[in-house]
């Protein structure tokens, strides 16, 4: 079922969901996959993995999005950033944490060295909707993505607000690197 489910997209994207732990990768991909949100925070045990058929123009693309836990750092087993290869990732870091901002220099060395060379990556400040906590401002995600050459947004997965937009631009740039690569 799943085959025959399978021949009717015209593409398959992979993407993983990176970052410190509790920021909001789970629920982000719940939203985006099931439009579910979790109040309790569930510890990712391992690597868990969601789909969704999105629309490009006349092609169907299929996203195959990876949940993974977030303890495992730069220096350890990069075992998260593997199913990256030849993949791409939303690098989360949660809004009213800083600590999780200082993280992204050293997931995006570890995605870099790790991951496909023209891997896209969409830098996602997550929790939009706690400002009154909030550490990091808005133009400090701009200007760090601006830098690393990075699609960049605040999401709230809480809210729903621009869940669809962070996955819907690494899947469209995604689309858009593989035709100018077959052409
Ligand atoms: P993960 O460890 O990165 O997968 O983070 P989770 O998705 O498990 O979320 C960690 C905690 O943050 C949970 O308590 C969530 O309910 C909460 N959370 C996630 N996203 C948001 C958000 O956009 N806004 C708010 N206020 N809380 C969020
Ligand atoms: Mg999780």
């Amino acid at each position: 079922m799943t085959e025959s489910f399978d021949e009717e997209c015209d593409y398959l994207f992979k993407a993983v969901l990176i970052g410190d732990s509790a920021v909001g990768k789970s629920n982000l991909l719940s939203r985006f996959a099931k439009n579910e949100f979790c109040l309790e925070s569930k510890p990712t045990i391992g690597v868990e993995f969601a789909y969704r058929n999105i629309r490009v123009g006349d092609k169907l693309i299929k996203a195959q999005i990876w949940d993974t836990a977030g303890q495992e750092r730069a220096g350890s087993e990069p075992s998260q950033v593997r199913t990256t290869r030849g993949a791409s990732a939303l690098l989360v870091y949660d809004i009213t944490r800083k600590s999780t901002f200082e993280s992204l220099k050293k997931w995006l060395k570890e995605v870099r060295e790790f991951g496909s060379r023209e891997l896209v990556v969409v830098l996602v400040g997550n929790k939009s909707d706690l400002a009154q906590y909030r550490e990091v401002n808005l133009e400090d995600g701009r200007s760090l993505a601006q830098l690393e050459d990075l699609s960049f947004m605040e999401t709230s997965a809480k809210e729903n607000l621009n869940v669809e937009e962070a996955f819907l631009q690494m899947i469209t740039r995604i689309y858009q690197l593989s035709c100018h690569k077959s052409m």
